[in-house]
């Protein structure tokens, strides 16, 4: 109801016309529909079909953005979304929590000539939550069914995309996931404001429809070690992400209610998803009515900052060593924050934390911006005499995550690692050391998006596919030869 009024709100600030037929009882719905509908049209207008689309090249899946505006303003909207989904498997979360900004928007040519870039994300969620009214989503059917069995690793959206890609080739597909729910931080990471849960749920509803086989609270090197589920499936991705979180290395970094950034927001995620979360429930992962101090700069940070203010933090304060313009996290996100109140103390690091028992302060010092090192990024140097104290009576580390130690995780001492941790593959192809083992998502590149997830996950099932014909020809060539 409350989004409804929202809605309603939107249209009435804006289409005064819209409001005089609405009080002529015309169905509110269909006139936000219709609303919706025009402000599509009219954005995608606004698309120069410039011939040069750096949208398309800097958006990770290479989606064909000026073919589906066109489609768009035409009002063709069902095939607008035949074309955005024929390179993107989840086209609506795309549209809802890509950094725009640093991908398509940002290289808009309408934007770089100052004019405002063509609202591409928000258009793409337009078009897929349409598709999914009008029932043009429909689960992937192969064409011939393959004996073939690939086993996935993570449910997350790499391994999901791939999954998908997989099961349209016809192979038979199982994802296996050590959570009890598929989605992997599209469900517990990313908070419900920012990707609502649902649109989740039914993509993997989507998936599993198609025949995908989901194996829930399933630990690979707990249930099963990798050499073990390699014997079972003709070929395994791994797509596990990186859950490793960095450390705050600070006398008083042991207090209570200092929390890493996961354990807080899966804590908020399960409670929007209906869980039972009893330390929650009592208080002591809920920020209401606390002064709450995040530290960190990075797109996490953002999302523990938003989520304390939803919840009735009586302050939230965001702690970050380096200035506005060297933040990790979206532009976009920052301002979005700043907007709900949100206190951002830039050019600060803490020194420690303090407290009987519980963390009741934090203290920080002033930094500068020094020299640049190798990568061209000046380092905070601490300004002398500059320390200063934060009340704080909950403390959120939000300082970015490394992978875990995936061989011995695994039980496979032999999967080759980068020296970041990652699992080391060939490019192209994504297969790591292990033969008939590949890797895609996070767990490859480190600590990265969604949209890069879809794009390794899809990349990895044309390896695969490729990898698992090559086995099935050389096996019909040397019964050839035994004949
Ligand atoms: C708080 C937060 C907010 C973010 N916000 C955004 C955003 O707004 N936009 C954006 O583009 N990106 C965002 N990201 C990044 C994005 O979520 C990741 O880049 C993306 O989810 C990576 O996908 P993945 O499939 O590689 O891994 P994941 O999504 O991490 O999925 C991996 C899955 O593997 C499972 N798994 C791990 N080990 C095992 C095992 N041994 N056995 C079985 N299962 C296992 C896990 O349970 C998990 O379900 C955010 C990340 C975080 C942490
Ligand atoms: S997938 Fe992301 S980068 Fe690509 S068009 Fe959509 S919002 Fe832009």
């Amino acid at each position: 109801m409350a989004d409804r009024m929202l809605k309603f709100t939107k249209v009435q600030r804006n289409m005064p016309r819209k409001r005089e037929v609405a009080s002529r009882h015309r169905d509110f719905d269909e006139i936000y529909e219709e609303f919706a509908a025009q402000k599509a049209a009219e954005q995608a207008s606004r698309c120069s079909q410039c011939g040069v689309p750096f949208c398309q090249v800097h958006c990770p899946v290479h989606n064909n953005i000026p073919d589906w505006l066109l489609l768009t303003a035409e009002g063709r909207l069902e095939e607008a979304y035949e074309v955005s989904q024929a390179t993107n498997n989840f086209p609506e979360i795309c549209g809802r929590i890509c950094p725009q900004d640093r991908l398509c928007e940002g290289n808009c040519v309408i934007e770089q000539a100052g004019h405002g870039t063509v609202t591409i994300g928000s258009i793409e969620k337009y078009i897929s939550d349409t598709a999914w009214e009008r029932g043009w989503v429909r689960p992937v059917t192969p064409t011939q069914e393959r004996p073939q069995t690939v086993g996935i690793v993570g449910a997350g959206p790499a391994g999901l995309a791939a999954a998908e890609q997989l099961r349209a080739k016809g192979y038979q597909v199982t994802l296996y996931d050590r959570q009890d729910r598929p989605g992997g931080l599209l469900i517990y990471g990313i908070p419900g404001f920012k990707l609502e849960k649902q649109v989740v749920e039914r993509r993997t509803r989507l998936i599993a429809d198609a025949g995908v086989r989901f194996e829930l609270k399933f630990e690979v090197g707990r249930d099963a070690t990798l050499e073990e589920l390699r014997r079972q499936h003709d070929a395994l991705l791994l797509a596990t992400g990186v859950y490793k979180a960095r450390e705050l290395m600070l006398p008083g970094a042991g207090l209570d209610s200092v929390f890493p950034a996961m354990t807080y927001l899966v804590a908020s995620n399960r409670k929007g998803l209906g869980d039972a979360v009893p330390e929650f429930d009592d208080g002591t992962l809920n920020a209401a009515g606390k002064d709450v101090v995040v530290i960190g700069g990075g797109d996490t940070a953002m999302d523990c900052v938003r989520t304390a203010v939803r919840q009735g933090a009586r302050s939230v304060r965001c702690l970050y060593r380096r200035d506005r313009n060297n933040m990790p996290g979206s532009r976009r996100e920052v301002a979005n924050a700043e907007e709900e109140g949100v206190d951002f103390v830039w050019l600060a690091a803490p020194e420690a934390l303090d407290g009987e028992g519980t963390v009741a302060e934090v203290r920080a010092l002033q930094m500068r911006l020094g020299v640049a090192d190798a990568t061209g990024r000046q380092s905070p140097e601490v300004i002398e005499g500059s320390s200063f104290r934060l009340k704080a009576d909950m403390v959120i580390k939000a300082l970015g995550f490394d992978p875990e130690d995936l061989p011995s995780l695994l039980q496979a001492p032999d999967l080759a690692i980068t020296r970041w941790g990652t699992l080391k593959v060939a490019h192209p192809g994504l297969m790591t050391n292990v033969p008939g083992v590949f890797a895609a998502g996070d767990i490859v590149r480190g600590a990265s998006l969604v949209v890069w997830a879809i794009r390794d996950g899809r990349d990895a099932a044309e390896s695969i596919h490729h990898y698992l014909q090559e086995i099935a020809a050389a096996q019909t060539r040397s019964a050839v030869a035994a004949e």
